[in-house]
């Protein structure tokens, strides 16, 4: 089904397919590029967060600072 979206930085309305009437994932504004998570419930938006891009290079250099912790451990 077809869900709409208006992108809550620049007011540009986008649409996009989705298979069941319930989704949660990232969704890019093709406008401004920013991320938004979405939320959709019967077809309906029912929450879309802004999704800050540093959460994903945190989470990275999470990983890469507790990778080395272990490599340090073992050495
Ligand atoms: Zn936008």
């Amino acid at each position: 089904m077809q869900v709409n979206v208006k992108c809550q930085s620049c007011n540009t309305d986008s649409s996009f397919f989705i298979a069941k009437n319930v989704f949660q994932g990232p969704f890019r504004c093709r406008q401004c590029k920013n991320l938004f998570t979405l939320k959709v419930r019967n077809g309906e938006i029912e929450s879309c967060e802004p999704l800050a891009v540093d959460v994903f290079d945190k989470s990275k250099t999470d990983r890469a600072a507790a990778r080395k912790k272990k490599k340090e451990k073992s050495a």
